[in-house]
């Protein structure tokens, strides 16, 4: 065989959905998308990495074919066999090629090939996306050739393309030597076709990734422990008015000045003394968190102040209090409308000195600590009843932030549940937790009168009474879904019967069923055909049976 007889239509057998040669498999490729794919490659990786890639994909082609000559043809000499890997290029649509010399010395073991190459496939690809190149671009191309020579010399040859279309020259000229007749020009190419390196990039770019996700994992890890089981509902809220609340604290905590949290139960007051003062120039400091409605007055006192030893029964020595515990940081007092009048001054005394007294001794200490109180009482009201001072009010309200109610921004709801269904997932072990999509109607309509605290408990119980970590209506708390469907009818208790009680009733069951009628009758009580006469009261059209 010699490469000038060889002829696209017997080499290449085109079925539908099939081409081949000789069964070597190709397939007909958009250049503008290879145009596309190689400026990816320059601006994902860099052009020295893109040209490396670029080349080694052109030299395994040109193995691939030189093999593929290989086997299909008995050639008339080696000469003819090196050349046919040109005529291919020429016949596949890479350009017209022209071996301009080839000098191959078998005994000596050298080669030397020139190639002329017009209307480069690889140059257009080049000048049609990224432009004219201050260097030859025909990389593919030059990886190809010298992977067909290295084939068929059976040791390494590397061809440099010297002159190039995309490099503004008329054609392109490669110049093809085995590795040892090439002068040090060489030094510069042969990274292009090495491996090695690829290899170890990855390796060091994989190495820097673990690295900086283990990095990431401990740093999480540590804002994990920084926050605690209220806090990260700042992330989650989407509404107006809370993203209202997240800009007032933030700026807010800037600043040392005292502030009052107002809002129901359960609306997430601390989650916000927390962001406050984790945000503020304290947050090495402590963050000290007193309840002051959950314990009595003596208690609370000695709690807050501390005490010195012996200064009542069971004091037996000295104790710290709470305040000075949250020297140089915070001190969160939730529930500060329940203090009595005694402690309402000492705090007072704490706002306006900065300094505390033990109980049991006379000298006070010096403190610096920001205070931040909560409440969900009318504290204006109280004043105005003379069971909380006013003076004590203006200190603690130099800034006041009012949490409003879940009911009230229900677009937070759905993403505060699926927040607190992945909290949940891992603390009660179950690993693919979800609340399925008939839940939601139940969970935005309900009015929620406990806030999140309330949402995170229903979701809590809901999670213990589902199946398979399926989350289902009737696995809310009974008061979710009565709430929901009661609201569906009449709400006036007079202007309805207990005909229309049962009904609305057996609706609900069926609902929680999924409309398993066997389910739902024995929910309620009665056999299944009761149920269904019902049904037929109801619905008299309604004849489909479960
Ligand atoms: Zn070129």
């Amino acid at each position: 065989m010699q490469a000038d007889l060889l002829n696209l239509n017997e080499l290449f057998d085109i079925t539908e959905g099939y081409i081949h040669v000789h069964g070597r498999r190709l397939v007909l490729h958009a250049t503008n998308a290879f145009a596309q794919f190689r400026k990816d490659l320059i601006d994902m990786i860099g052009k020295k990495r893109a040209r490396r890639m670029l080349t080694r994909f052109g030299f395994f082609w040109g193995q691939a074919d030189a093999a593929t000559m290989k086997r299909i043809f008995q050639w008339k000499d080696r000469l003819e066999w090196i050349k046919a890997g040109p005529k291919l290029h020429t016949m596949s649509g890479v350009g017209r090629v022209t071996v301009k010399s080839l000098d191959v010395d078998y005994d000596a073991g050298t080669f030397d090939m020139q190639i002329y190459l017009h209307n480069s496939c690889e140059a257009e690809e080049h000048l049609s996306i990224i432009g004219r190149s201050d260097q030859p671009a025909c990389w593919k191309l030059a990886g190809y050739m010298s992977g067909y020579a290295s084939y068929c010399l059976g040791k390494s040859v590397y061809f440099i393309e010297e002159r190039c279309e995309a490099h503004g020259d008329g054609y392109c000229v490669f110049v093809g030597r085995d590795a040892e007749s090439w002068d040090e020009r060489l030094n510069e190419h042969l990274p292009f076709f090495e491996a090695e390196d690829i290899k170890g990039n990855v390796e060091r770019l994989t190495q820097e990734l673990r690295r900086k996700t283990r990095e990431l994992a401990r740093h999480r890890q540590e804002l994990g422990l920084m926050q605690n089981a209220h806090d990260p509902f700042f992330a989650e809220a989407k509404s107006v008015s809370y993203s209202h609340i997240m800009h007032l604290a933030s700026r807010v905590a800037q600043f040392d000045s005292s502030v009052l949290i107002t809002g129901e139960t359960g609306v997430g007051k601390e989650v916000v003394a927390r962001y406050i003062h984790r945000h503020s120039h304290r947050d090495k400091g402590p963050f000290v968190v007193v309840n002051c409605g959950a314990l009595p007055e003596t208690l609370l006192e000695s709690e807050l102040f501390g005490h010195k030893a012996g200064s009542f029964t069971g004091a037996t020595r000295d104790r710290i209090g709470l305040v000075e515990q949250a020297n140089h940081g915070s001190i969160f007092l939730d529930e500060i409308g329940d203090i009595s009048q005694n402690t309402q001054l000492k705090i007072l005394r704490v706002l306006q000195e900065k300094e505390i007294t033990r109980v049991g001794e006379s000298e006070p200490h010096k403190i610096d600590v920001r205070v931040i109180a909560a409440t969900n009482r009318d504290l204006p009201k109280a004043v105005v009843e003379e069971k909380f001072r006013e003076d004590l009010l203006f200190r603690l309200r130099v800034i006041e932030i009012e949490v409003p109610p879940l009911r009230e921004r229900t677009e937070d709801i759905l993403p505060l549940a699926r927040y607190l269904i992945d909290r949940l997932a891992k603390k009660l072990n179950i690993p693919k937790l979800k609340i399925d999509a008939t839940c939601v109607d139940y969970l935005q309509t309900y009015n929620w009168p406990g806030n999140v605290r309330e949402l995170d408990n229903a979701l809590e119980r809901a999670s213990v009474f589902s199946q398979d970590g399926v989350i289902l209506p009737e696995n809310l708390p009974p008061e979710i879904v009565h709430a929901v469907t009661s609201r569906a009818g009449t709400t006036d208790p007079l202007s309805r019967t207990l005909a229309q009680m049962e009904q609305d009733h057996i609706r609900t069951i069926l609902k929680l069923t999924n409309g398993n009628r066997s389910k739902a009758a024995r929910a309620l009580g009665i056999s299944t055909s009761t149920l269904w006469r019902k049904l037929k009261e109801i619905e008299p059209e309604t004849e489909n049976d479960d």
